[in-house]
């Protein structure tokens, strides 16, 4: 494709076509608009839970700062022991954790020893305790209790050196990191600034919660799901509650999201027909696309900006929200968060348990069921009835079953792509 500088003159390029565009296309085109936040904050360890890291982090120390013991037991000089007889040395004290031995280790000596205490000068080795036995005035060590010399001792800095570069700027911070900065003592990091997303359900028939249905009317689930899914990936979140399909009201709410956010998400209102009135309308306030992604469920699709703000028009079924949020929208936030581990949700292979029925043509996600076999390997049948409709599906999901575009029918047994819904998200 040529170099385009618009959206509009991207999207309309003689290889995407707006009416059937791929999923791997739209992903790859919405990607090319994307810049990461810039401004940051500092933060308590704490606090940087689920943030992400604005600068390369360089350890102030060494971990662990000294040598020590990897057991309870016995630190002592591997040359003592004699190779194959059990070998009687004097017990000369003690280091424990955080109290070390003050004293040296001769030769004929050891040191009685506790895990993560420091390994006191003289001895190379720790001899678990299992394999030695107290004895008056000392402690005999079993013959060939240890096999080389270091054994059981770890090494100050075998985790981290200092002046060596832990983590690097876009790190998304899990307990794992954040347990990791405490270990070097570093109580406040930068972090990127919160991404900001501004939120609205668009349509005539929702009702909130709280309120009884009248004739034909729904209550309004997709902004709960869209609020869950992004308060999981660390996102502040502008809840701006029901639109009606009054386009004065729309325009309204589309400028005060923009005005307020990094990102405006909808749902709703970009089905043929009703988009007709959106489009006229977001073309005065900046520049959408409106796709037909070759993709079951979450046909529909906007992607644009208005004003500063990035916005993504979601399919208003309950379903097709989430997906289209796993499959487009959740990418795009962690680039806008500055993530160095953007990118679409990872897919590994299970054999299907259960044949599926499937018209080539489209990129199926359709609702699966992760299971153990008896010969421990994975497999997956879906959650049934796969209407955009049905949200318990979702819940009943532990999985999606990604069926690629050209793929048609597929039988029992054949290895199929799945994608985790655990901890995405
Ligand atoms: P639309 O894309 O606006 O034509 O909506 C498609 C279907 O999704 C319709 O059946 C809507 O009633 C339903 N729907 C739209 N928005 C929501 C929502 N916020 N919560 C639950 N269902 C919705
Ligand atoms: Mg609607």
């Amino acid at each position: 494709m040529t170099q385009a500088k618009t959206l509009t003159e991207a999207s309309c390029a003689d290889d995407y076509d707006p009416n059937s565009m791929p999923v791997e296309g739209a992903r790859a085109l919405i990607r090319r608009f994307l810049a990461p936040l810039t401004a940051t904050e500092r933060v308590g360890v704490r606090e940087a839970l689920g943030r992400v890291l604005a600068a390369d982090l360089v350890s102030p120390i060494d971990v662990p700062g000294h040598d020590n013991s990897a057991m309870d037991g016995w630190a002592v000089r591997f040359a003592d022991l004699a190779p194959a007889a059990a070998t009687k040395l004097a017990r000369v004290g003690e280091s424990f954790a955080g109290k070390p031995f003050a004293g040296t280790v001769g030769a004929g000596q050891a040191v009685r020893i506790f895990t993560g205490a420091v390994m006191p000068a003289g001895a190379d080795t720790v001899v678990m305790q299992e394999r030695a036995r107290e004895v008056p005035g000392g402690v005999e060590i079993a013959a060939g209790a240890v096999g080389k010399a270091g054994q059981n001792r770890r090494f100050a800095g075998e985790d981290v050196r200092r002046g060596n570069t832990v983590f690097r700027a876009g790190q998304a911070l899990r307990p794992a990191e954040v347990g990791m900065i405490a270990s070097l003592g570093v109580a406040e990091v930068d972090v990127f600034r919160r991404l900001r997303v501004a939120f609205f359900s668009t349509g005539d028939e929702l009702v909130p919660i709280g309120r009884p249905l009248g004739a034909g009317q729904v209550h309004d689930s997709n902004r709960y799901t869209i609020h869950g899914m992004l308060a999981r990936l660390g996102c502040e979140v502008v809840d701006m509650g029901v639109v009606p399909d009054v386009p004065e009201l729309l325009e309204r709410a589309f400028a005060t999201a923009a005005a307020n956010a990094d990102v405006v998400i909808t749902s709703g209102g970009v089905s043929v027909g009703e988009a007709d009135y959106v489009k006229q309308l977001l073309d005065r306030l900046g520049e959408v696309v409106f796709w037909k992604i070759a993709m079951k469920p979450g046909r529909p699709l906007a992607y644009g900006r208005i004003g500063n703000a990035h916005f993504f028009g979601l399919p208003g079924n309950p379903v097709s929200v989430m997906v289209t949020f796993y499959q487009f929208v959740r990418e795009a936030l962690m680039v806008l968060q500055g993530r160095r581990d953007a990118g679409p949700v990872p897919t590994f292979k299970a054999k299907l348990a259960a044949p599926i029925r499937k018209a080539p043509g489209r990129t199926e996600f359709q609702r699966g069921i992760l299971a153990q076999a008896d010969d421990g390997g994975w497999t997956v049948r879906t959650t049934g009835d796969q209407g955009s409709g049905i949200l318990s599906s979702m819940s009943q999901a532990n999985c999606f079953i990604v069926l690629p575009t050209a793929t048609g029918d597929v039988a029992a047994g054949e290895l199929v792509d799945v994608q985790l819904l655990e901890g995405l998200i």
